[in-house]
């Protein structure tokens, strides 16, 4: 296999990484972020803390009422995971058409949040799973809800010598799990979103009993779009129901111009992709 050496400092705990860090360095993961912008933001890579082995960090901890993918595991680690499969087919959806085959080997759940783009294909499906961070320094433990751990564009509530060491996904019981994830970019693979949105459902004898809708890449957070889910719950699927979810979508966003898109292609498309996604929910067998 191809490989590129990095001489970064190899961390094989998170106490080991912890300590490294704060002897000024820099959390390493899979690098497919850090490693493009290193020279640009003046980091040199010995300043570089390698996560990428912490086999603590390694793990997707499964227990009844939640799954932790762990802040090291890779997007494929997740992707190719029966419970996530069954469960959280938005992360899968996403995942399958998160960059290619070689970066979605390299790049973590992790990264892609503390990285914090709007465009962030794999947080915007944590999103729509209400997730929530686990996150550690020396000072102790804590957790926050990825919504409000992002802050805006690359600003997140990461302190200084703090890693993230685990992603808490809540499990819905009593019902079938659904999901989809629609991206729209300017090519059909490797592409940056322009506006892209993630379903995840819980459906009972035919009915939505809990759906989580965020929309990435049109504001400089990801939304999660609570009035859509509100008229969805409780309500069969059918092209009405799409159609009207598509068109308070695009009521709800405030869409920005930027060098991808502009606002009014944005707000256009994201009740199209809503419509869409709600339309084309689907499980994995
Ligand atoms: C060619 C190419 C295509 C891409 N395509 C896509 C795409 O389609 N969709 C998409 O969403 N992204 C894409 N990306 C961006 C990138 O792959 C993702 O953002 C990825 O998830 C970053 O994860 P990483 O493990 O590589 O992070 P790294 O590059 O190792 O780190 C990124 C940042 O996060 C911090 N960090 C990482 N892990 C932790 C942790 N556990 N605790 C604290 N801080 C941490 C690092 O210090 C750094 O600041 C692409 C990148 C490239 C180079």
């Amino acid at each position: 296999m191809f490989q590129i050496h990095i001489p970064a400092v190899k961390a094989f705990s998170v106490k080991e990484a912890l300590k490294l860090i704060e002897e000024n360095g820099k959390v390493l993961n899979g690098g497919t972020d850090i490693l493009v912008i290193a020279k640009e933001i003046g980091i040199s890579a010995e300043k570089l803390v390698d996560i990428s082995g912490i086999e603590e960090l390694k793990q997707i901890e499964v227990s009844a009422k939640k799954i932790v993918i762990g802040g090291a595991v890779t997007i494929d680690e997740a992707k190719n995971n029966p419970i996530i499969r069954s469960e959280f087919p938005a992360l899968v959806f996403a995942a399958e058409q998160f960059a290619s085959p070689q970066i979605r080997n390299r790049a973590t759940w992790a990264g892609n949040i503390a990285n914090a783009s709007p465009a962030g294909d794999g947080m915007t499906a944590l999103y729509a799973y209400d997730a929530v961070i686990q996150l550690r320094s020396k000072n102790g433990r804590r957790e926050i809800p990825l919504t409000e751990f992002v802050k805006g564009v690359r600003k997140t509530e990461l302190c200084e010598g703090e890693i993230i060491t685990g992603i808490i996904l809540p499990r819905g019981h009593g019902g079938e799990h659904f999901g989809s994830f629609i991206k729209v970019g300017q090519r059909k693979t490797l592409a940056i979103s322009k506006v892209m949105v993630a379903v995840s459902a819980l459906i009972k004898a035919g009915k939505i009993k809990k759906i989580g809708i965020a929309l990435g890449a049109v504001a400089p957070v990801i939304l999660r779009l609570t009035e859509v889910e509100q008229f969805l719950t409780g309500k069969k699927i059918d092209r009405d129901e799409a159609v009207r979810a598509g068109e308070l979508a695009r009521q709800a966003v405030k869409a920005i111009d930027d060098i991808r898109s502009t606002a009014d292609y944005r707000k256009k498309v994201a009740g199209v992709i809503v419509e869409r996604a709600i339309l084309g929910l689907k499980s994995i067998e």
